[in-house]
């Protein structure tokens, strides 16, 4: 039979490769590619059984293809995969057919999909956690490249996480492989949810082509996958400082937020607002754009004020959105001096000069050394005042160098100021902290007091709480206290000072409560060491 016979066996196929095999499943003729440069078909394939061409998966399927084909009947089309070497094997789609003139010899027709890979999984630098990511971007910027000579390449991937088998393992090893090796400097791609990658590269770089990367990943463990790449650029005009945390910010809102926008849009739009507010914090604080409201504290025991807390107001905004929003911004530091400020005006002003006030600083206000030296300075013309001011802690977790963070401490309560760790009890980490930062008193947080009424469990905590602190001569704050039942609850576990709406909400004219006339519990009054 003429060859351009046996070829018409093979009209089906536009392929790579045309194969002949004999009875015996041996190759009798091979025309076309071989799998890589190098191989020939047509001489390193004849008289070699097909199966031992193929991976071992591969030969089963075939050799159950082979034994149910029926002469003139074209078979289903298979994907396989076809050995090159020891190491590395090429994706390819095979239709056998078996021609009634021929048989028992089998035609086959091989169609290769995609290059030739590693049998080996390709070993990476592992995936970048978001502050890693934030790290390579600083790193980037310092190297001289600016904000416009990078961006991030986002890759979504659908169904990547939807099985653990091995074979969607192999496949996100190779994906991530193959997303560092796309990245800046091989080493910079994040992996910010189970589907959702972000790689640093070059503006110029092509979306295309990591989709590319992620579909042969994909393809060379068997499965299809069909990423999604969109690109953001990092510059948003921003002052220099603030690069970095806005993009920490706009990061977050990638990994948390919802769908219905592309990651691309979610951080830009994030970019946009967070400089929008940051820009319009650091106004506001310039401007002084805030007012101070006044919460008395109260003695338990003879129900006098024994001190105000100075709380921020923005217009009738509560303050926590804002102020964490600066935490986050890295723009807590110059606020908290302006409350300072401003405190210390209300300080001197009639009718508030025999009072004490509490202001709130967030925990980064003590990472370096600008707030207390400016605390000093600011007080030095009236050095008096500093009896008269306490330094509430929150934001704790903020302070890495917790030993750094007490010598400061350590200055202010040797200025005459006291100290107090606010919202105790909420963080992991609280007595680490009651440990290591030498303070006056330890406001109990507000969450306690909820249920001490109720909760025998809260009330034996906080009694041994209120033991350790009496030991450590360290006064006790209860705050948020709304009830009688709860003043009388905290009153009676020795807790020396009490807040909340129950004494007074919080006002830019505090009114002075009566006295709560209240039974003494057989303890001391509330003392407040320095505070009298
Ligand atoms: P904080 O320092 O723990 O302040 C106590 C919060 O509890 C205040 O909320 C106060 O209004 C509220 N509160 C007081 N009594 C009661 C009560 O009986 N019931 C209830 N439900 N709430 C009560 P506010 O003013 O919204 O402040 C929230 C947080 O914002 C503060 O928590 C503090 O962490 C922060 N903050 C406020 N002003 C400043 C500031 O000037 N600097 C800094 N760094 N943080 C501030
Ligand atoms: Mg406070
Ligand atoms: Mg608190």
């Amino acid at each position: 039979m003429s060859i351009s016979r046996r070829l018409l066996g093979l009209a089906f196929a536009s392929a790579d490769t045309l194969i002949e095999i004999d009875a015996d499943g041996c190759v009798v003729m091979a025309i076309g590619a071989g799998p890589v440069s190098g191989i020939d078909p047509g001489t390193a394939w004849i008289g070699r059984p097909l199966v031992d061409l193929l991976g071992k998966a591969s030969g089963v399927v075939v050799t159950e293809a082979l034994n149910q084909l029926q002469p003139g009947v074209r078979s289903a089309q298979l994907d396989i995969v076809v050995t090159c070497d020891a190491k590395h094997v090429r994706r390819a789609r095979l239709r056998t057919f078996c021609l009634p003139e021929i048989a028992p010899a089998v035609s086959c027709a091989l169609t290769y999909d995609g290059a030739a890979f590693s049998l080996a999984v390709p070993q990476a630098p592992p995936m970048l956690d978001t502050d890693s990511l934030i790290d390579r971007v600083q790193l980037a910027l310092d190297d001289g490249q600016n904000t416009e000579n990078v961006s991030l390449a986002f890759v979504d991937v659908p169904g990547l996480s939807s099985g653990d088998d091995e074979q969607h393992q192999r496949a996100e090893a190779r994906i991530e492989a193959a997303l560092q090796s796309a990245s800046i400097d091989g080493a910079s791609a994040a992996r910010l949810t189970p589907e959702r990658f972000a790689v640093l590269c070059n503006p110029g770089g092509d979306a295309a082509l990591l989709d590319d990367h992620v579909r042969q990943a994909g393809a060379a463990e068997g499965l299809e996958l069909i990423s999604t790449t969109t690109q953001a650029g990092i510059d948003a005009g921003l002052p220099p400082g603030l690069v970095m945390r806005v993009l920490r910010v706009a990061l977050k809102a990638c990994i948390e937020g919802e769908d219905t926008a592309g990651p691309d849009q979610i951080f830009s739009d994030h970019l946009k607002t967070t400089l929008q507010e940051a820009e319009r914090f650091t106004a506001l604080v310039k401007k002084r754009d805030f007012a101070l409201h006044f919460q008395p504290i109260v003695d338990l025991v003879s129900g006098e004020v024994h001190h105000l807390e100075a709380l921020a107001r923005f217009g009738d905004e509560g303050p926590a959105g804002t102020v964490s929003m600066a935490e986050d911004l890295g723009l807590i530091d110059k606020f908290d001096l302006a409350v300072l400020e401003r405190a210390l005006k209300q300080m001197r002003r009639p009718g508030f000069t025999h009072l004490k006030v509490a202001v709130n600083i967030s925990g980064v206000s003590l990472t370096n050394d600008l707030y207390v030296q400016t605390l000093l300075k600011l007080t030095q013309p009236h050095p008096e005042v500093r009896a008269r001011l306490l330094v509430e802690v929150t934001e704790t977790a903020a302070i890495g160098d917790l030993a750094a963070a007490n010598r400061r401490l350590g200055k202010l309560r040797e200025a005459g100021v006291l100290v107090c760790l606010d919202d105790f009890g909420v963080g992991a980490a609280s007595f680490e902290y009651l440990q290591t930062l030498s303070v006056d008193v330890v406001k109990i947080d507000g969450s306690f007091i909820r249920d001490v009424v109720d909760n025998a469990r809260t009330r034996t905590l906080l009694s041994h709480l209120v033991d350790l602190c009496r030991s450590l001569k360290v006064s006790t704050i209860a705050e948020m206290i709304e009830t009688e039942e709860q003043a009388n609850a905290v009153r009676a576990l020795g807790i020396d000072l009490g807040q909340g709406y129950l004494f007074g909400r919080p006002s830019a004219e505090p009114a002075m409560p009566a006295p709560v006339t209240a039974t003494p519990v057989g303890r001391r009054r509330g003392e407040v060491t320095g505070w009298g």
